[in-house]
C-alpha cells in the first residue's frame, strides 16, 4: 500500500510529489495528460520566482517533474478513473487496476470554462480554441477573437499578435481586469483591437468558424467580427467531478480545505486550483502541494 497517492501532475501535484519523496514517503503520482497542467498552456510564465527571464510553461512542467524525479518520484501517465476515499485505506482505480493508499492528495486542477454558445463543442478544433499557445500558430495571417478581459485573455491576445493579422479582444466591461503591465503592452500593440461592453453571441460558419457575432450590452446592437478563430479565456472550472459527493465542495465545485490543505475526509488533501484558494497561480499551487504532502506525511507517521 502507498503512503501517498497524488492525482494530477500540474505544479501542485509535482510539488507534493517532491515533498513526499524527500520526506521519505512511498508515493506515486498519476497524470492523465502531460506534466505541467495548465502551465503548459502559456508560452511564458513571468512571475514564478527564480526564473528571472521567465520560463516557458511546458519547460516549467518538465523542470518540476525532473526535480521530483531526483528524489525518486515516478509519474504514471494514466487517468484516475474513480476513487473511494472513505475509511483508512483509500482506493483509486487506474487503468482498471485498484491502487491502495493511506492518504490521497487531490491535485486535478482546473480546465477552461466554455463560452456557453450554441455549437461550441461541435466547432472546437474547427476555429474554437481554449489554448492560444497550443493553437495560435494555426491562424497565421488570419483574424481571430479572444473572449475575456483578465490576464489570460490579454496575454493570449499578445501571444496571438505574433502570428495573426488582427486580434479582437471581446470583453463585457469597459475596462480590463488584467494586470496593468499586460494592459499597457496590449494597448501598445497595434494588431490588438478591443471590443468593449460586448459579449459573444453566436458563431458564424457551418463546418468551421467564419465569424463571431457579438452584442453590445448597452445598446443590444449586433456586430459580426470577421474571424476564423475564437479563443475562450473566460475563466476556469475545477476538475473535481471525480470526488464530487465524497469531499465537501463549494457550489461551483472547488474542494473546501483548511490551511493544512485538509479536506473534510481524514487522510484526504487538496492542493492548487482545485481547492478554495484566493490565488490560482503556479506559486500558490506549488505551495499548496508542499503543505499537503507535509501534512500527509505527518498523518502517516502519527498512525505508525
Ligand atoms: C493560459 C494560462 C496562462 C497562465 N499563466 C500563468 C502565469 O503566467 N503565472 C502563473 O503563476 N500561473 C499562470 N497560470 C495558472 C497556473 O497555470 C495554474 O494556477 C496552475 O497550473 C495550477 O496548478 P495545479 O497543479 O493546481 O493544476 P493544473 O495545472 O490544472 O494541473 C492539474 C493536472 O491534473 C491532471 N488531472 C486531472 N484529472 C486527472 C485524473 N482524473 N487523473 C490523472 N490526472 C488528472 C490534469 O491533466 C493536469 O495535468 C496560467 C493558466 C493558464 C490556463
Amino acid at each position: 500500500m502507498l503512503d501517498i497517492a497524488i492525482i494530477g501532475g500540474g505544479p501542485a501535484g509535482l510539488s507534493a510529489g517532491l515533498y513526499a519523496m524527500r520526506g521519505g514517503a512511498d508515493a506515486a503520482l498519476y497524470e492523465g495528460l502531460f506534466v505541467g497542467g495548465q502551465a503548459t498552456k502559456t508560452h511564458r510564465i513571468d512571475n514564478y520566482p527564480g526564473f528571472r527571464e521567465g520560463v516557458e510553461g511546458f519547460q516549467l512542467g518538465v523542470e518540476l517533474e525532473q526535480h521530483a524525479a531526483r528524489f525518486g518520484l515516478t509519474v504514471t501517465y494514466a487517468t484516475v478513473e474513480s476513487v473511494d476515499l472513505a475509511g483508512d485505506v483509500k482506493k483509486l482505480v487506474v487503468d482498471g487496476e485498484t491502487v491502495e493508499a493511506r492518504t490521497v492528495i487531490l491535485a486535478m486542477g482546473a480546465k477552461p470554462r466554455p463560452l456557453g454558445l450554441p455549437r461550441e463543442a461541435e466547432l472546437t478544433g474547427k476555429g474554437v480554441s481554449y489554448c492560444a499557445t497550443c493553437d495560435g500558430a494555426f491562424f497565421k495571417g488570419k483574424q481571430v477573437a479572444v473572449v475575456g478581459g483578465g490576464d489570460t485573455a490579454v496575454s493570449d491576445a499578445l501571444y496571438l499578435a505574433r502570428f495573426v493579422e488582427r486580434v479582437y479582444v471581446v470583453h463585457r466591461r469597459g475596462e480590463l481586469r488584467a494586470a496593468k503591465s499586460l494592459q499597457q503592452a496590449a494597448f501598445a500593440e497595434e494588431k490588438v483591437e478591443f471590443v468593449f461592453h460586448s459579449v459573444a453571441e453566436a458563431f458564424v460558419g457551418e463546418e468551421k468558424v467564419e465569424g463571431l457575432t457579438v452584442k453590445d450590452v448597452r445598446t443590444g446592437a449586433l456586430r459580426t467580427l470577421p474571424v476564423s478563430g475564437v479563443f475562450a479565456a473566460v475563466g476556469i472550472v475545477p476538475e473535481s467531478g471525480l470526488v464530487r459527493g465524497q469531499v465537501a465542495c463549494t457550489e461551483d465545485g472547488r474542494i473546501r480545505t483548511n490551511e493544512f490543505m485538509e479536506t473534510d475526509v481524514p487522510g484526504v488533501y487538496a492542493a492548487g486550483d482545485i481547492r478554495t484558494t484566493p490565488l490560482r497561480q503556479v506559486i500558490t499551487a506549488c505551495a499548496d502541494g508542499a503543505v499537503a504532502a507535509t501534512r500527509a506525511l505527518e498523518y502517516c507517521s502519527e498512525r505508525g
